[in-house]
């Protein structure tokens, strides 16, 4: 189903139009027009999903395949050094965008860009609260 006040339904189906990297009946591939790195693209499928937990299994798994082809013409043509695959769910992560959206970032040396987060130092006996927490 197209949500009808969703930008990304409206670009994912071309009634607003986008720089188009792929399409196929499922998904299109556009450049972001907010770009952390020169090529940075965005995987969007056509039925709306607001995010990675709302995604039918097949797409999830469409999603990654398109990633892994496209990263690989980016790295032929773009001769980008390096590639971040980004996936934001919940305003907490960055999502500002509520349709799933899986974001393609050639990354250059030196390109001046970052994705990193600051490393914690949990115990081993927190480490397996966590797990237990996550497991059971
Ligand atoms: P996120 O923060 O993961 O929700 O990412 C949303 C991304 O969508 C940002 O990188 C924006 O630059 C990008 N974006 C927002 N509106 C558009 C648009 N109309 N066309 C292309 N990219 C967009
Ligand atoms: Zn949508």
């Amino acid at each position: 189903m197209r949500k009808d006040d969703c930008i990304f339904c409206k670009i994912a189906n071309g009634e607003i139009p986008s720089k188009t990297l792929y399409e196929d009946p499922e998904f299109r591939v556009i450049l972001d027009l907010g770009p952390a790195t020169k090529g940075h693209a965005l995987i969007l499928p056509k039925e709306h999903a607001g995010d990675l937990y709302e995604l039918p299994e097949e797409s999830a798994a469409k999603a990654m395949t398109l990633a892994q082809k496209i990263g690989k013409t980016m790295v032929q043509k773009l001769h980008c050094d390096g590639l971040n695959l980004v996936q934001n769910n919940g305003e907490a992560a960055g999502q500002t965008v509520r349709h799933f959206h899986l974001h393609l970032i050639p990354r250059y040396v030196n390109d001046g860009q970052s994705i990193n987060w600051k490393p914690g130092k949990p115990s081993d006996e927190e480490l397996e609260a966590i797990r237990k927490t996550i497991v059971q």
